[in-house]
């Protein structure tokens, strides 16, 4: 199944939908418990997707493909590497990514997303999907020149709208070996599969598990290939994972300037 949240009206609640082809239906009640599906009666381009979920907190995973690990002139660590980007970075599909004013270096990093279906805690790899909701496209939009001139990475990755989530939620889709790819203007720049992954999903749920509860809803994001790069105004960027979809959003400057700006 596909998940979705969605409004038809600017003024609507948020309902959470089904998506079937180019239709979409109401769930009554929610994907974390009962629910009820109800016809497919809308079509998909008239209704607003939001982002398909409103996570509690979200887990990065840093260095995860060796290829990516080798551009960044950075050695694979032994044990997966976390960071977290505060739930005020989500957008969803077709929501503007804001160019902030203190990074003149942003960069786009295509990821595979998993959204957590029950509480976590101590799984072991072999349980770890059975505690899994599904699967979404994420972007773990970067201000590379912050991350590194800060250190650690709080600024660098969580300005708001630094974390596009969509287009849904794939409750079947085998995460194992498939592409996840970005494309910017139409130009590929990111391109591999998941089994290129050091540590794989179940590896990661169980790692982070052992540290920290994880709470329905809660986003953990696997990590990028190799090729990322700059983002300008005016671009638009996809992450797309073969199977599920793909998410798209345009690029904007952020016209606020403040105290903390050049
Ligand atoms: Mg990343």
């Amino acid at each position: 199944m596909r998940i979705v949240r969605f409004r038809e009206n600017t003024q609507d609640w948020p309902s959470w939908g089904w998506v079937s082809e180019d239709r979409v239906g109401v769930i009554d009640g929610s994907p974390f418990s009962d629910f009820r599906r109800e016809a497919a009666d809308r079509h998909l381009s008239a209704v607003h997707l939001l982002p398909p979920i409103v996570p509690g907190k979200i887990i990065c995973v840093a260095r995860n493909y060796v290829a990516h690990a080798a551009e960044q002139d950075v050695e694979v660590p032994v044990l997966p590497l976390l960071f977290t980007k505060p739930p005020s970075s989500v957008i969803g599909p077709g929501d503007p990514i804001l160019l902030p004013p203190q990074s003149n270096l942003v960069e786009h990093e295509a990821e595979l997303a998993v959204v957590i279906g029950q509480r976590a805690r101590w799984v072991s790899p072999e349980e770890a999907p059975g505690y899994i909701l599904g699967y979404t496209a994420a972007n773990d939009v970067t201000a590379r020149d912050l991350q590194r001139s800060d250190g650690q990475w709080t600024r660098g990755k969580g300005f708001d709208t630094f974390c596009p989530l969509g287009p849904w939620i794939d409750t079947h889709l085998d995460p194992s070996d498939v592409l996840v790819t970005c494309h910017v203007n139409g130009h590929l720049r990111q391109m591999a599969s998941t089994r290129d992954m050091v540590f794989p999903v179940a590896q990661l749920i169980a790692f982070v598990s052992s540290i920290m509860t994880l709470e329905p809803g809660d986003v953990l994001l696997t990590g990028t290939p190799s090729g990322i790069g700059q983002l300008a105004a005016g671009d638009e960027v996809r992450v797309e994972v073969e199977g599920l979809g793909a998410l798209t959003n345009p690029v904007r400057n952020d016209p606020h300037r403040g105290p903390f700006t050049s």
